[in-house]
């Protein structure tokens, strides 16, 4: 198979897999990513954050990007008042104990276009990205020991009844709607079989392999990512804050970046005493390594 059409094949599972596992606008936001090698390993980050048991399609729902309306509306509920008065706090303190200093915060809100901007930007997703479509190509041509293709073409998937996709959810049923409508599932393998409604077996298989294959880790030649997977970046809500240090004179100390310094001036021990200020909040965030991102949660 050539390479055209070996990435044909790999597109049509993609979107089989996006079909299958999401809803929504997580489903839709893959086919803004032009590239396939970068959507593929979006997909892939996806996936993986998916199957993993301290994550999961709850942490998807709980990241996902506000639009900016959803950021406004969220200006005018309670809860930001509280992370407001609690923001006034921390400054107090943190200005009291370490005089000549003050503390600053803020957050820049990163929409959905923002965040795509920055998967494709990244030097590590460009670095990655390929290999790992260089991988999933070989993948995609495997042949069964009697000959035939493990990825089968996948033929027509658009249902001419409904003119849905025939992976999308809720396809085959009534249950299936239900489960559907809480936005985000993903399905173990196992449980397959009893869902397949217009779909052969064979090909809903092929594609709940492709899917156990996404599931793989996967290390690229830049080894640790600094970019979240679109949509998923902690500031993509209202609720993630970064501080900043200043000098008296207004001068910028220590900003978003720099963790090393952050800790050997020690400010980043300093901002955390200063956060017991705040108990909705938490932090600082450990991966990525920002001694200056708190989180806030209203509901802690
Ligand atoms: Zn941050």
């Amino acid at each position: 198979m050539g390479t055209k059409a070996t990435d044909q094949l790999i597109g049509h599972y993609l979107d089989a897999a996006r079909f299958m596992l999401f809803a929504g606008e997580v489903r839709e936001m893959f086919p803004q990513i032009k590239s396939l090698n970068q959507r593929l390993y979006a997909l892939h980050r996806f996936v993986h954050v998916l199957s993993d048991p301290d994550r999961g399609s709850a942490f998807i729902a709980d990241r996902w990007v506000w639009s900016k309306g959803e950021v406004s509306d969220w200006e005018t509920t309670p809860a930001h008042e509280t992370q407001a008065s609690e923001i006034t706090k921390v400054i107090k303190k943190f200005n009291d104990d370490n005089p000549g200093y003050r503390l600053k915060a803020g957050s820049d809100h990163r929409d959905l276009k923002q965040q795509i901007h920055g998967w494709k930007s990244n030097p590590g997703v460009q670095a990655n990205a390929p290999e790992y479509l260089a991988k999933v190509r070989v993948e995609i041509r495997r042949k069964a020991k009697d000959g035939t293709p493990r990825y089968p073409d996948l033929g027509d998937i658009l249902d001419p009844v409904t003119g849905q996709h025939v992976f999308q959810i809720g396809h085959g049923g009534l249950d299936l709607v239900a489960l559907s409508a809480a936005a985000l599932l993903f399905w173990p393998a196992a449980m397959l079989p009893a869902t397949i409604g217009l779909i052969e077996a064979e090909r809903f298989q092929a594609v709940a392999r492709f899917v156990e294959f996404l599931k793989k880790p996967f290390k690229g030649s830049v080894a640790k990512l600094t970019v979240a997977a679109p949509g998923l970046s902690a500031h993509g809500t209202g609720r993630a804050i970064d501080f900043r240090v200043h000098d008296s004179s207004g001068k910028k100390l220590h900003g978003a970046g720099g963790a090393a310094g952050w800790r050997s001036s020690g400010f980043a021990a300093k901002l955390k005493s200063a956060m017991s200020m705040a108990p909705h909040f938490h932090g600082p965030l450990a991966s990525p390594d920002e001694p200056w991102h708190y989180f806030f949660d209203p509901e802690s």
